[in-house]
Order: structure tokens, then sequence, then C-alpha cells
């Protein structure tokens, strides 16, 4: 067996203990494989290990990694999940299923605009992402910011607004893993909650939070899809990691 296969068995394995745990059903947790710095090989040998989810942060890296798995596409879905600038947006529209990591309208704008001239693609499907640490240097709305900006993506052609992401600041303190991802999770559902019957929420149900080293703590506080990269892949190079 394929190190990415016991690695990728051992990551779904933490998954099911960490919801049952928080009284949860497994399959109420996807698993998104971060293929990030990985090459399209890993990709197929995940993919022969069940796994069709994956995530990439660079749009150069994965675009050229889904072409490389072109005969694949019909079985794979590709999630854009780096930061994303506004050059970059029409090689994300045309190439991947979702982004998570919308913080400004503008991008949005031009993911919906430029998803139109696909008129044979699905809706792209995107997250809002959420500075839930508040660090200067990451990307990221503020809490007070992110409804408004939902209520605008809801609006737009071409794009499903599915959900919140976030990438809380590392930390080995469990009870502070917590407390982000709970403070995420609270946005979350109150958004859902005061939206429920609201054009274009029909689709928000996805908390994308939780990478390797704080999945269960993500799962415990509700989310709806782990981002796994180094537990199923392997260590990254640092330079590009
Ligand atoms: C790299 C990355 C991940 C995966 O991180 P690991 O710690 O390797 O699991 C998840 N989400 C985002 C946005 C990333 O950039």
């Amino acid at each position: 067996m394929s190190q990415v296969t016991t690695n990728l068995m051992l990551v779904k394995q933490r998954l099911e203990l960490a919801a049952i745990a928080a009284k949860r059903e497994p399959e109420d947790i996807q698993l998104l494989a971060v293929s990030k710095t990985f090459p399209s090989r890993a990709v197929e040998e995940a993919m022969h290990a069940g796994q069709t989810a994956f995530g990439e942060n660079y749009v150069q890296e994965g675009v050229e990694k889904i072409q490389q798995l072109a005969k694949l596409r019909p079985w794979l879905e590709w999630h854009f999940i780096g930061p994303l600038q506004s050059n970059k947006t029409r090689e994300v529209a045309e190439h991947f299923d979702w982004v998570h990591s919308i913080d400004r309208l503008k991008i949005a704008e031009r993911l919906s605009s430029q998803r139109g001239e696909f008129p044979e693609l699905a809706e792209l499907q995107v997250c809002v992402q959420i500075n839930v640490s508040e660090e200067e240097s990451k990307s990221g709305i503020s809490l007070e910011e992110v409804e408004v900006l939902c209520d605008a993506i809801a609006k737009l052609p071409n794009i499903a607004l599915r959900g919140l992401m976030a990438i809380p600041a590392p930390s080995e303190d469990v009870r502070q893993q917590h407390q982000a991802f709970a403070a995420v999770r609270e946005c979350f559902t109150g958004i859902k909650a005061k939206h429920a019957n609201d054009v274009g929420y029909d689709f928000f149900d996805t908390l994308s939070m939780g990478m390797s080293d704080d999945m269960e703590a993500a799962i415990a506080e509700g989310s709806t899809m782990v981002r796994i990269g180094s537990a199923i892949f392997g260590k990254r190079d640092k330079i590009k990691a």
C-alpha cells in the first residue's frame, strides 16, 4: 500500500473519531485533500484510494495539475483555497469547482462574470474567508464585515454562496483552537438563521475549517469540510509551503 493510501486511511479514522466524540455523523464532514506542492502523481494515488476532492493554493500550479489530470476531470473536484489576485480570477473561473478564499466583493464579481463565459460549467461554489485571528498579514474579512459581503455575493449570477472558511493562527493550545473555530461557527449559524429564506442562501451549508494539526477541534466546533495537506501527502518543502 502506498504511503498516501495509508495516510488517507489514518486521516479518515481521525475524522470519524472526532465526529463520534462530537456526536456528529462522519458523513457530514467532507475531506478536502490539499495537494499543493505535490505532483499530480500524488493526486492520482489519492484518487485510487477513493479521494475525489482536492485543494490547491497557487493558481498556476493548480491549473497545471488539473490539465495534467484532464482525463480524470469528471471524477475530481478542484477547490481553490489560496489568496486570489484579480489578474488570476479568469483561470480560476475556468478551471476550478470551488473557491474558499473570497474576501473582497471585487474578486467575487470578476469570478461571477468570468464564470458566465463558460455556460457549460456549473455555478462556481464559493466560501467567504474570515480572518478570525485578526492577523494583519492574513487574508480574510473581519467577523463584523462578513455578513455584508455575503449579502452582496448571494446576489451574483454564476456563483453559489456555500459558506465560510477560516484559517486561525496556528496554536498548540487546544482551548485557543476551539475558541477561534467557535467564533467562526457562531458567525456561520447566525448568518444561516437570519437568511434562511433569502434568495442566494439556498446552499449556505459549508463551514470550511480545520487542517492537519487542528482538525479535531474544528470538527468539535462544527466544521463541515476539513482541508488536510501534510497528514495525507507528507511534509511540504518549507520554502513553497
Ligand atoms: C496548506 C493549506 C492547508 C493544509 O494544511 P496542512 O497543515 O498541511 O494540513 C489547508 N488550508 C489552506 C488554506 C492551506 O493553505
